[in-house]
């Protein structure tokens, strides 16, 4: 039983998180400062106050409207919220205070900003690419991971080597850019990180959740027909957050587990 004192430090933690990676979402594809100015109403400029900037409950304080001129916030900005704080108790649960926690969580919120700016603007910003190289190397450096660097870089030639091959597979068949550079390059991070064995899960995961949420986005007649630009971040983000959330600490795979026992 996890002490429900550190479960809800670790949720209020998060959604704090979350409220960062809102302002990292908005402004880092505009290259504004992530510091300044601080959070204020995008119609009439007015600072939001101290007391009404609480992640999540603040969004309720407020009804979602401007105090001074009402205008509308979007109901995202406090599900970001949310999601980060329940998904950091869900990694604890499962990882407990191990480094696992500490790099799947970090990885977790990188995915969540790298999502959301991907369906904004269709572009994946080269500042994840590098923090997460920099990451790999300090984790490989130290030991952090189970996974030996020839696992990891295997890895990373098959996630964003596969995604490479698609992309100018798909360029070929459809005239036009399916699955972009900075897809492969997040592909390859990725790999690098999880390895051969989840970096297969993960690729499966994501053209899995892809299939669904075209089906979803089809039936309620959303899926942009005339662009028909789909951005494949988020599904890359949603493969390997499904791979970490169905793995354990000591390597294994429920998903993988079930296969192979369903199978052989
Ligand atoms: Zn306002």
């Amino acid at each position: 039983m996890i002490d429900p004192v550190i479960l809800f430090t670790l949720f209020v933690f998060g959604i704090s998180i979350g409220s960062f990676l809102n302002v990292v979402i908005f402004r880092l594809p505009k290259n504004m400062s992530l510091f300044f100015p601080g959070s204020h109403c995008f119609s009439c400029k007015t600072p939001v106050r101290f007391r009404d900037n609480i992640p999540v409950l603040g969004y309720f304080i407020l009804k979602g409207k401007c105090r001074s001129c009402e205008s509308t916030f979007s109901s995202r900005y406090a599900l970001v919220e949310l999601f980060s704080g329940l998904i950091t108790c869900v990694l604890f649960a499962l990882y407990g205070f191990s480094q696992y926690f500490f790099i799947y969580s970090f990885l977790t919120y990188a995915l969540i900003a790298i999502t959301f700016i991907d369906l904004d603007h269709f572009i994946i910003p080269n500042g994840f690419i590098i923090l997460g190289l920099i990451s790999i190397m300090i984790i490989y450096y130290f030991d952090f991971t189970p996974i030996h660097w020839e696992d990891g870089a295997t890895g990373a030639l098959i996630f964003g080597g596969f995604l490479f091959f698609l992309g100018v597979f798909g360029e070929f068949i459809l005239r036009k850019e399916s699955i972009g550079f900075g897809d492969v390059k997040l592909g390859l991070v990725l790999g690098g990180l999880i390895g051969i064995k989840y970096s297969i899960l993960a690729l499966y995961l994501s053209f899995f959740s892809a299939g669904i949420a075209i089906i979803i986005l089809m039936a309620f007649k959303k899926l942009n027909t005339v662009s028909g630009q789909i951005p494949f971040g988020p599904y890359i983000s949603a493969g390997t957050l499904l791979t970490i959330l169905t793995s354990t600490p000591n390597g294994d795979n429920i998903i993988i587990d079930w296969y192979l026992r369903t199978m052989f």
